[in-house]
């Protein structure tokens, strides 16, 4: 076999077939190879006259079909079996060969085996890719991670296939290591939140106004040409506008309402647990997950307790119903916009711990295109890094800072409203605390460390006097002492 192909793709299942394909379309010549050979040999029957394509049998067919330095993309199922591939890749390639994980890796196991491939001269690239199985074949968001020499190698590559958002190409070089991996994971915590928001939103207007899915769809439909434009709420719209074709009932109300998950959204909350950064709109989203998949708990607190969410709302006059929906919009936006400034934060945090130099501005860019949170408010966002405006928080720059609090009382209303009518809306309302919680002048924290000083001595600082301070509490005087 000679060494023809430009670039390799390991793992040919919905995601890297798609992805063969989509490189196939664009004028690479891609080697393929899978594990089982069905699979190759099945793509090859059905797309392999898409474009020019170098099926092997063997992984040493595959890694003699590519060109140097060689490029091998490995699109398998994460954990183990990537880590086989890549040991499989790596004993058959030599020095300055890259590869490049585009699976859905953890950032630490991308990390690890960065180091232990690089060690061996070789180029190990973590890349995260978003937009699933359509985004692989017709133009996904890319965020690589690794060094900027086997960047420059691939950016030709990556760039002739991912999405474009107003002509830019959606893929940018995000940082060493595991910096691609770890800022797709929190493109994920953010894209649970954004859902998670969305269904506060359905549920108010649906269990709060008592509409129909069809009339929340047309007010879906009418919001995606605002501000909340997003291929999320375009989305949305379809979702309640659809019908069963079986009952003749809402789809919406046919689907069982557990909510599933893979993890990424988990492991940016545990993540941004480590870093102390709250993110708590994603957070709250994942446990809205979770208790939602409380299948059995769910059903006893309905027996044992009367059923939370029913409203009032209905018989408000239609103007009053037409301005909560008003409402509703604005305290999305507000909390979309705390939740990406959570998450933002959560990445700025990990670059000065992982020594990863981010270009957050780039970031917001990449994610207007292909992928699941694709928004045209990401423009505005990329902007606001750009001219350093968000420097501190993207809440302090000029626009987001106009929009919070043109939002406010909306958002007020709106989760007042639902507490009141026994709504569960956790990231409207966490979104709303974390706000209120950073433009406090004084926060309870005071009492809190008090009492920590009381039963741990954990010592505390005075607002009027530099130092470390404790009281001793059991004595009787309870005199304070200087620590330090
Ligand atoms: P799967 O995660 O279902 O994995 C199937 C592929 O993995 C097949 O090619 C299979 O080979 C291979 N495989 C499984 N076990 C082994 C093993 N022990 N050794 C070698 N190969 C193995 O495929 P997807 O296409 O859905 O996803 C691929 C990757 O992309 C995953 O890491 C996923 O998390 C990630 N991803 C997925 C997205 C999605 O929307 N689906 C989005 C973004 C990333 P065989 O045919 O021989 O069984």
């Amino acid at each position: 076999m000679t060494a023809e192909a430009n670039v390799g793709v390991v793992g040919l299942a919905a995601m890297g077939g798609s992805l063969a394909r989509n490189l196939a379309h664009h004028g690479n010549k891609v080697a393929v190879f899978n594990r089982s050979w069905g699979r190759t040999e099945k793509l090859m029957a059905e797309h392999g006259s898409e474009g020019e394509f170098y099926p092997a049998k063997t992984m040493e067919e595959f890694v003699a079909s590519l060109s140097k330095p060689r490029t091998a993309i490995i699109m398998v199922k994460a954990g183990e079996p990537t880590d086989s591939m890549i040991n499989q890749l790596a004993d058959l390639m030599e020095p300055g060969d890259i590869i490049v994980d585009a699976g859905n890796a953890h950032f630490p196991d991308t990390i690890r085996r960065e180091k232990a491939i690089s060690a061996r001269g070789l180029h190990f690239v973590g890349c995260g890719v978003s937009g699933g199985e359509e985004g692989a074949l017709k133009g996904p968001s890319m965020m690589p991670g690794g060094t900027k020499e086997s960047w420059e190698t691939l950016k030709p590559i990556l760039e002739s296939i991912v999405a474009k958002a107003e002509g830019e190409p959606c893929v940018t070089y995000i940082g060493a290591n595991g910096a691609g991996h770890f800022v797709k994971m929190v493109h994920n915590g953010i894209e649970y939140s954004d859902m998670q928001l969305i269904a506060e939103s359905y549920d108010l207007m649906r269990r709060g106004l008592g509409m129909s899915p069809s009339e929340i769809g047309d007010v879906f439909e009418a919001w995606n040409h605002t501000e909340l434009e997003s291929y999320l709420v375009e989305i949305t719209a379809e979702v309640l506008h659809e019908t069963d074709k079986k009952t003749g009932k809402p789809l919406v109300d046919v689907i069982v309402d557990h909510a599933g998950m893979k993890g990424t959204g988990t492991w940016t909350v545990q993540t941004a647990l480590d870093l102390a950064v709250p993110v708590t709109g994603i957070a709250e989203a994942v446990f809205a997950r979770g208790l939602s998949s409380q299948g059995e708990l769910r059903e006893e607190a309905l027996k044992q307790h009367f059923e939370a969410g029913r409203s009032g709302l209905e018989s408000m006059p239609l103007e009053e119903r037409q301005a909560f929906v008003n409402d509703i919009r604005e305290a999305l936006y507000a909390s979309k916009i705390v939740a990406y400034a959570q998450g933002f934060n959560e990445i700025t945090a990990a670059a000065k711990e992982y020594g990863w130099d981010i270009d957050l501005a780039a970031v917001a860019r990449i994610w207007r295109g292909g992928c699941i949170i694709r928004a045209k408010f990401l423009n505005l966002i990329s902007d606001a890094f750009e001219s350093g405006e968000a420097n501190v928080s993207l809440l302090f720059a000029p626009y987001f800072k106009d929009a919070l609090e043109t939002a406010d009382r909306s958002w007020r209303r709106v989760v007042s409203r639902a507490v009141n009518f026994g709504i569960p809306v956790p990231v409207f309302s966490s979104s709303l605390a974390y706000f209120d919680g950073l433009r406090s002048d004084r926060l309870p924290a005071a009492l809190i460390q008090g009492q920590r000083d009381f039963f741990g001595a954990h010592t505390y600082q005075r607002t009027d006097e530099p130092g470390v301070f404790h009281t001793l509490w059991a004595e009787p005087g309870r005199e304070e002492i200087k620590e330090s």
